[in-house]
């Protein structure tokens, strides 16, 4: 490291004396229940894996099958080398599930962001955003040349005020944008009363539904649907690594939406698309979540049962409407240690969460439910978690 580069050092010192520094743990063995961490069995209550598709038999098969069929890359952007058929099938089938006319697959969530939100307002145009959107919407609406207003979380009150102030500036196009599942507390956007106040001001309307797909809605068809908004929500934007269990995004929305995304949405112009194997395992994943809401189900029901457990032993949950569990700590170093026990002493893995992710002082472990919990991986998480709340007296 050159002179030149010494401050990364204090800024990293900074970041472990005040208890933010991420310690990334390596996994040894595939995503589930259980996780090899540093050659021990845990209990895994970190990843997105809602359904437990990431390790599921049929999306391995299928991811397989078209490495035989189709080889292991993309070869250039689709504009260039073209689009492999496997991309457009995947986009008919989301379309299908998701109930709009159309679909356009990205590389990740958060590179959808980044392509769908410059496309659609420039300068003389104004992004109205919640004050908790994920990082990958903060960063679409910096690259965009839009004015922005942020207004407080889920507040449709001060969007209001934020539209008519839009508005009243003389504003050409307005975007508001929301997460639909916030991920850190596992809260719903008011997205019924989000569509109606756009509409008052002609505004449009997008929604990141990143953690709400294949969890809410009929079957996992995600916020839009848990409303019944169809057609009156103009941007959904998804992802495919969270309950598909696979890679990649997309975004949904109208014919014309989707058209202009593939002319002036630039990841798609500019950045070679996700692998064959990955889309056939998003395929996969779609036809298994088209075909039963069993998985989803039992991702809710196995919800109940741990949130009931943890609030029968007093931990504090937050105001999650989701399986997302929270579990509110308050301060950061409690927070690391409470984590830190957990692995250490209970092989249960459950990540702290601090700021920046969340605000000064809410620090908390999330526990992430999944489908593929057994009720005995439940019990024992939880028992885990009454053990050390007492140890660190969060619990009586
Ligand atoms: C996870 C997440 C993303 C990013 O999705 P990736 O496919 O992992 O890039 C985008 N938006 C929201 C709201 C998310 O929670």
């Amino acid at each position: 490291m050159t002179d030149k580069t010494a401050f990364i050092r204090d800024e990293v010192q900074a970041l472990k004396d005040q208890g933010l520094y991420n310690t990334i743990r390596t996994i040894e063995g595939p995503q589930g229940a259980h996780l090899t961490v540093d050659g021990r069995e845990v209990l895994n209550f970190c990843s997105n894996n809602y359904l437990g598709l990431a390790n599921d038999a049929r999306l391995v098969e299928a991811a397989k099958g078209a490495l035989a069929r189709y080889g292991v890359g993309p070869g250039a952007v689709r504009t260039i080398a073209g689009t492999m058929i496997l991309h457009t099938e995947l986009e008919s089938a989301l379309a299908r599930f998701k109930g709009v006319d159309a679909t356009i697959s990205f590389q990740s969530g958060f590179v959808a962001n980044l392509a769908v939100i410059p496309a659609l307002v420039g300068a003389g145009d104004v992004i109205i955003s919640d004050e908790l959107n994920h990082a990958s919407i903060v960063d679409g609406v910096r690259l965009a040349k839009a004015a922005r207003k942020i207004y407080p979380h889920n507040d449709v009150a001060a969007l209001r005020e934020r539209l008519a102030e839009a508005r009243a500036e003389g504003a050409n196009r307005i975007l508001t944008i929301t997460d639909g599942v916030f991920s850190m507390d596992g809260d719903l956007a008011p997205l019924d009363r989000i569509v109606d106040a756009a509409d008052e001001f002609d505004a449009m309307v997008m929604v990141d539904d990143a953690h709400g797909e294949g969890v809410v809605g009929r079957g996992g068809r995600g916020i839009v649907d848990h409303f019944g908004l169809h057609g009156r929500v103009d941007v959904e934007v998804g992802t495919m690594s969270k309950a598909f269990g696979a890679v990649g995004g997309y975004v949904a929305g109208s014919n014309e939406l989707i058209e202009w995304l593939r002319q002036r949405g630039r990841p798609f112009l500019f950045s070679s698309a996700v692998t064959p194997p990955d889309v056939a395992a998003c395929l996969a994943a779609v036809g298994i979540l088209d075909a039963s809401t069993e998985l989803v189900d039992r991702l809710w029901s196995n919800a109940a049962v741990f949130k009931a457990m943890m609030t029968s032993y007093g931990f504090d949950l937050g105001s999650s409407d989701t399986p997302i569990t929270p579990v509110m700590l308050g301060e950061e170093h409690l927070a690391r240690e409470f984590s830190r026990r957990l692995l250490e002493d209970r092989a249960v893995f459950a990540q702290a969460i601090s700021f920046p992710t969340v605000p000064r002082g809410k620090a908390r472990i999330r526990v992430m439910i999944s489908a593929a919990h057994s009720e005995r991986d439940l019990e024992d998480g939880a028992t885990a978690f009454a053990a050390v709340g007492r140890e660190l007296g969060v619990v009586p």
